[in-house]
Formats: C-alpha cells, sequence, structure tokens
C-alpha cells in the first residue's frame, strides 16, 4: 500500500454537461462522456475542471464496437478542448474485458436497457451460431484493440492533447490485467512511466477483494497513479490507497431507485432526484467525507486540486 489513502481527486460523473458552466460545480471535479457532447450544436464553457469520458462502456455495451472511428474521436476531443477547456485527462477508445460485456447478456430486451449487453462476437469474427471462444483469447483481442486504438488516438491528437490521453490497462482477472502491461510495454508503451493510468472493467464489481488484490498488484508493478473508473465509496475503502483519482455517476441510479425527490422543495418538480445538481453535490460531500472518516483524518486537497 502507498503512503497516501484518500484519491487525489474524485471525479463526479453527470450526464448533464451543462453542469460544467454552472457555477455550484466550481470547486467539482466533473466527469463527463463524450456521447453526452459529441451531438451537441454547442458546448458548454467549463468554470471548473472536468476529465473528459470516452462512454467506452455504453459504446460496446450497446453496440458490441466502437461506433465512431479513432480519427473521428480525436477530431470531437480537439473541439471539447476548445470549446469547454482543458480536460484534466482524456479517456481512450478502450474495450471493457468483462464477460458480460465480451459475450452478451440479456440480448432479448432493447439495447437502451440497462439490463443489456450486446456482446461482441461479430467484432471478434465468430459466426453467429455455434460456440463462443474462451474468455482468454476474447480478452486478448479486446485488449489488443485497447492497445492499438491507444496508439492511433496518441498519433491523431495533437501534443498537447496527446499528453492528457491516458492508457487503461483492461483486463478480467489478475492475469489478464499483467498481460496488458506487458502488450504495452511491446508497443513502446511503459505504462509505469505515464502520468496516470486508467484502470478499465472495475465499475460493475468494484466493491470486491479481487479489484482490491488486482489494484495492489499492479501498484506493485509499479503503476503509481491510477484512476478508477467507476469507483465509489466502498471501493475506495478497499483499495483507495492506490488509486490517486476516481469516478462514478452512482449517485443518480440511487436517485431514481428511491423513486421520489429526496429535498422537499424537489417535490412537484420532479419524480425523482435522478438528475438534480442537489442530491448529486450532497452525495459527493458524502463520499468525500465518508473516506476522510474512514482515513481517520480530513480530506486533503490533491497536488491538482490546488491548482484548480
Ligand atoms: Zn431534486
Amino acid at each position: 500500500m502507498t503512503a497516501t489513502s484518500t484519491p487525489a481527486v474524485f471525479y463526479l460523473g453527470t450526464h448533464h454537461p451543462h453542469w460544467l458552466a454552472d457555477e455550484r460545480f466550481r470547486d467539482v471535479p466533473l466527469f463527463v462522456s463524450s456521447r453526452r457532447l459529441r451531438n451537441r450544436k454547442t458546448l458548454p464553457h467549463a468554470v471548473g475542471r472536468w476529465a473528459l469520458d470516452s462512454g467506452g462502456f455504453t459504446e460496446i455495451k450497446m453496440y458490441g464496437q466502437w461506433t465512431i472511428t479513432p480519427a473521428e474521436y480525436a477530431e470531437l476531443v480537439c473541439w471539447y478542448a476548445r470549446d469547454i477547456g482543458m480536460p484534466d485527462f482524456i479517456a481512450p477508445m478502450d474495450w471493457m474485458c468483462e464477460p458480460a460485456i465480451i459475450y452478451g447478456q440479456n440480448q432479448h430486451l432493447k439495447p437502451t436497457d440497462p439490463r443489456y449487453f450486446h456482446g461482441t462476437r461479430a467484432a471478434r469474427g465468430i459466426p453467429p451460431d455455434g460456440p463462443d471462444e474462451p474468455l482468454d483469447d476474447a480478452v486478448h483481442k479486446h485488449q489488443m484493440w485497447t492497445v492499438t486504438n491507444y496508439l492511433q488516438l496518441r498519433k491523431l491528437l495533437p501534443p498537447y492533447l496527446r499528453e492528457r490521453l491516458i492508457a487503461v490497462a483492461q483486463g478480467e482477472r489478475l492475469r489478464h490485467y499483467l498481460a496488458i502491461l506487458d502488450m504495452f510495454a511491446d508497443a513502446g508503451v511503459d505504462l509505469r512511466t505515464l502520468p496516470l493510468v486508467g484502470l478499465g472493467s472495475v465499475c460493475r464489481r468494484q466493491h470486491t477483494r479481487e479489484i482490491a488484490e488486482i489494484v495492489g498488484a499492479l501498484a506493485a508493478r509499479g503503476l503509481r497513479n491510477m484512476h478508477g473508473f467507476g469507483v465509489k465509496a466502498d471501493g475506495l475503502d478497499l483499495y483507495g490507497a492506490d488509486l490517486s483519482s476516481a469516478d462514478s455517476q452512482a449517485w443518480s441510479d440511487g436517485e431514481r431507485h428511491r423513486g421520489y425527490p429526496r429535498f422537499p422543495e424537489c417535490v412537484g418538480v420532479h419524480k425523482n432526484c435522478a438528475n438534480c445538481p442537489k442530491a448529486a453535490l450532497r452525495w459527493r460531500t458524502k463520499v468525500v467525507d465518508r473516506l476522510a472518516r474512514a482515513r481517520r483524518r480530513p480530506y486533503q486537497l490533491g497536488l491538482f486540486d490546488q491548482a484548480a
């Protein structure tokens, strides 16, 4: 375990890009998906810090592949940086490796259903009928594409954005996460030397010992600055010491499941607080406070926070 026990930055995930321009979020780093930005005519100008999610989980979950090319994504990233402001980091076009993403799940449902997973059989060149390939082979393909997309994006982005593009360690079991370190190394990229490396395929099992072990093993292999995608309080309790940042949008689902407004003043305004800035801010404060209590020390702003 490393000495710091609180992630330096916790990014509040939001599906409302206009919050970037909202003064209430000036001191709250936001995490916004390209999928929420790319079809807009104009972009909000950020008053605070933000980081760009590529929306890869949703893309591959819904379509079984990326629906945009690296060239298109690079062009979008340039537009976002110019009009919104410079993101802290840029998520790449990685390929998640959870079995549900690979093999699909609930394919009888609509692609917009949260339980629907398209599966990547077609992208992997497996005929529609007949057996699918073993997990290790499928994961290896997703990892190869994760590496090649990263290399391509690095070439396509101008230098001032290239340095903010992060590489993501994707895998399913620990052996996969270790293998992708070597795959990046073979491609000339030493993940230990990068300012930030993303930890992929953890959001749906972020509170498990298995992820804690994976994070610990990667830290032991020299990855010191990791971003945990979709890691919230219970995951941070387990292995927050080894992450330097994390993001989560779990507040919104929580409010949706609650089914009625959290605040008296929201009654009659919206049917629940799944889109409510107040609810998002309250949740974020609770996550940060809980971390502080867990670590028995006040929450300290990270290096990047002080610059903001
Ligand atoms: Zn509300």
